[in-house]
């Protein structure tokens, strides 16, 4: 495995709910995240069908901009009664002419499981898949999952994309009705980083 010197790193999204967890995780470690937008990178077309073809995609395209290390995430919510689905189209179910719509995106959700007459509880898991990614075209794939069930009405404030319809297991409450330090210690994010900071870092 490759091990990556220094202590910069650029986080491969426009994602700024996703981007806020990277520097959380990263800073108390002494790692400084700069990202895809700072570096005025666009935002390449997720065309893959799984999560790792998505984040090798967005990883390389910025690693060969910007000529640095370059880490990517591609993550999505696989629900059991829908057959995985949104899965790699998490994102997708949210997109609307105007901007991203996650309210309209969790009642999309929870449309359709009632339309399956899906049987509680709606199992559920949140998956995250990093590619780190060195301009010479060498990267390095990292995993993490969150299971838990999807829950209604949505319940929480704080958080971001499908997190108040999100209950991680053995949890009373939402993602989204949990400090930040909370989630990031239980969701696929903090795990998916947990293996990439025991792999790659020195
Ligand atoms: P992508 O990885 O950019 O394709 O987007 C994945 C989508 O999954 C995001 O836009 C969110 O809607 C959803 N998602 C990923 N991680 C989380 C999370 O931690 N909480 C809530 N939603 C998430």
């Amino acid at each position: 495995m490759r091990i990556l010197l220094g202590d910069k790193l650029l986080i491969a999204t426009h994602n700024a709910g996703k981007l806020a967890e990277f520097r959380e995780i990263l800073a108390p470690l002494g790692i400084t995240v700069s990202s895809a937008k700072e570096h005025g990178l666009p935002e390449p077309e997720e065309t893959g069908t799984t999560f790792v073809e998505n984040a090798r995609l967005k990883a390389h395209a910025a690693a060969k901009a910007t000529g640095l290390p370059a880490l990517a995430d591609d993550s999505g919510l696989e629900v059991a009664a829908l057959n995985g689905a949104p899965g790699v189209y998490t994102a997708d179910w949210a997109e609307t002419p105007s901007g991203r719509d996650f309210v309209m995106a969790m009642e999309k959700t929870h449309a359709k499981l009632i339309a399956a007459q899906a049987p509680e509880p709606w199992t559920a898991r949140f998956c995250c898949t990093l590619v780190l990614a060195w301009p010479d075209g060498h990267d390095e794939v990292f995993e993490g999952h969150a299971n838990g069930q999807l829950v209604w009405p949505r319940r929480g404030q704080d958080g971001h994309g499908y997190d108040p319809m999100f209950q991680p297991e053995n949890e009373t409450r939402t993602f989204a009705e949990m400090t930040h330090a909370e989630k990031n210690a239980l969701s696929h994010r903090g795990a998916a980083i947990s293996a990439l900071l025991k792999g790659s870092f020195q």
